[in-house]
């Protein structure tokens, strides 16, 4: 007779980055009252990827969700309010627009505010697609406050992230996990057992000769995939061709000039570099293509577009842009790096392991490891993983620029069917069809398409029955009130300092 399935009496995360950690956390306060052990083993010695400071709107639901609070997290973090992420010199060098979290206005008559801005600029309209979207202005003019709840309100019409140290966030959701059960081991695994049988993996061995068993593994080990790729072979799914940066160098410098509550990214002759505020520092990075740009080129294109005096020596690292054949193989989960990889420049990862530990947590095995269930997050995780890759690539695509190796490259590109339909149906009429597990919803793309100059040729076949005069008073009500409101909105820093989520308020011990 075959054994009954049973619940999963013990799981064991391997790895302790923000992965790692975000994963015990959320484990943690599941099942701290039930007899489901959690053991994180990491490795100081091998350390973490250390870099990772901006996220989208999504994770102050995973925060919330573990009952914590806002202050206290941004105190810990260091954090600063994120409403978006400016472009520059995407389109055409010279241009800027914003990515926002948030529409730019409300439909008129079921029409879409773009057609209507897109008809109005057609008829001589000067005023920019950005100057009718509230958290786009707001972050233009550095000033921040929370959503208002009332959703009639012009100031309700936005989302917002963080931009922290992702290595304080680790730490933070350590004594987080700790406090709710969690048992941190120190040390380097240097073997893994499966089972001869099944291949379930069993057993961890460390080089102080200490073993760790478990029933569920996490592998949170980051690039290396030490259980899901080492030890089960799943194979990696390799999407250079499309997006074929693989490299970055990080550092980090001085706060110059007003706390803003965004990201920049500016696009480059081989890649795009970012620029991310935080209350005590700013991070920026290069993320560059090795086939276009030497090693040396790109740490200098770096440096000499930063402002402030830089705090760090310049941090290298690589990467391969793709995803685990499966992120869910026998009694493994790969969660964070060890999943996969798409370059930051829409912020994505921490929100993939958000993404992880929310279908993880739905689909919570027990010791019989339905197929079934496997086979439904490695779907989901699939789908969530190319459509972001297809709005990454979306930036490179939709552009004017043609005046380096790496912008040409993308000229003659074959892309993926998913995304030549979805360009397809814009071009066509100005329409981004939405679908499932997709974290980009059609505000966002309509962003890109509108800030990298890609106009659809025609608008909403509705918008004939609106008069164009309603149209023109509709645009004029929403920039002026848009205005008007931030104009009494905060300004970033005083409203960080105000709400006692600045980590100068901090005590030591925390
Ligand atoms: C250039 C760059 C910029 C990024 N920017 C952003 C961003 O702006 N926003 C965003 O959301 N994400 C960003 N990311 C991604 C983000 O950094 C990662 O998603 C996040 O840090 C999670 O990493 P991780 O925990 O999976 O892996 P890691 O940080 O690499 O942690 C791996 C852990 O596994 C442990 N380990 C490995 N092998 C062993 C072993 N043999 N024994 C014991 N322990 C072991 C290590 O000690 C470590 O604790 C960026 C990544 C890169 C490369």
């Amino acid at each position: 007779m075959t054994d009954q399935p049973k619940p999963i009496s013990s799981i064991c995360i391997v790895g302790g980055g923000t992965a790692g950690w975000m994963t015990a956390a959320a484990l943690a306060y599941k099942f701290h009252r039930t007899k489901t052990s959690i053991t994180l083993v990491e490795s100081e010695q091998i350390g973490t990827v250390g870099v990772g400071e901006a996220t989208l709107p999504h994770i102050r639901f995973f925060n919330q969700a573990l009952g914590i609070d806002e202050v206290t997290f941004m105190r810990a973090t260091n954090a600063t309010f994120k409403l978006g992420i400016e472009f520059c010199d995407w389109g055409q060098i010279g241009d800027r627009y914003v990515h926002p979290f948030g529409d730019f206005g409300e439909p008129l008559q079921g029409v879409d505010f773009h057609h209507l801005w897109n008809q109005l600029r057609q008829l001589g309209l000067k005023t920019p697609l950005d100057e009718y979207s509230y958290p786009i202005v707001a972050a233009k003019s550095a000033r921040f406050h929370h959503p208002d709840p009332d959703l009639s309100k012009i100031e309700s019409t936005f989302g917002y992230a963080y931009q922290f140290d992702s290595s304080l966030y680790a730490k933070f959701l350590r004594t987080f996990a700790e406090k709710h059960g969690v048992t941190r081991i120190e040390g380097k695994i240097v073997e893994v057992d499966q089972n001869a049988e099944t291949g379930h993996v069993e057993t961890l061995r460390l080089e102080s000769g200490q073993t760790i068993g478990g029933e569920l593994f996490i592998d949170c080990s980051g690039f290396r995939g030490l259980l899901i790729e080492q030890s089960l072979k799943t194979g990696y799914q390799d999407w250079s061709e499309w997006l074929p940066c693989n490299r970055a160098v990080a550092v980090q410098s001085e706060n110059v000039g007003t706390l803003l509550p965004y990201t920049r990214s500016t696009a480059r002759t081989a890649g795009w570099q970012w620029r991310i505020p935080l209350q005590h520092r700013t991070g920026n990075g290069h993320v560059y293509c090795s086939h276009f740009i030497s090693d040396d080129e790109a740490r200098s294109q770096l440096l000499d577009g930063i402002e402030g005096a830089l705090t760090t020596d310049p941090k290298q690292l690589y990467f391969m842009t793709g995803r685990r054949n499966q992120f869910w193989k026998k009694n493994v989960v790969a969660i964070g790096l060890s999943a996969g990889f798409l370059e930051p420049l829409e912020s994505t990862s921490i929100h993939f392991i958000q993404e992880g530990i929310t279908a993880l947590l739905e689909l919570f095995p027990d010791t019989a490891f339905a197929t079934s269930d496997q086979e439904e997050y490695n779907e989901r995780m699939g789908l969530n993983f190319e459509r972001v890759r297809d709005f990454l690539l979306l930036h490179y695509v939709a552009t004017e620029r043609d005046d380096s190796e790496m912008w040409r490259h993308f000229r003659n590109l074959t892309l993926p069917e998913s995304l030549q339909s979805k360009i397809e149906a814009w071009m066509h009429r100005g329409l981004v069809p939405s679908y499932e597990f997709s974290v980009f919803l059609p505000p966002s793309w309509i962003a890109v398409f509108m800030g990298q100059r890609k106009l659809p040729l025609a608008g909403d076949p509705r918008m004939g029955r609106i008069p164009l005069d309603d149209i023109r008073q509709y645009a004029e009500n929403l920039h002026s009130s848009i205005r008007n409101s931030v104009d009494r909105a905060p300004d970033h820093l005083t409203f960080i300092q105000g709400t006692g989520s600045s980590s100068k308020t901090v005590p030591e011990s925390l």
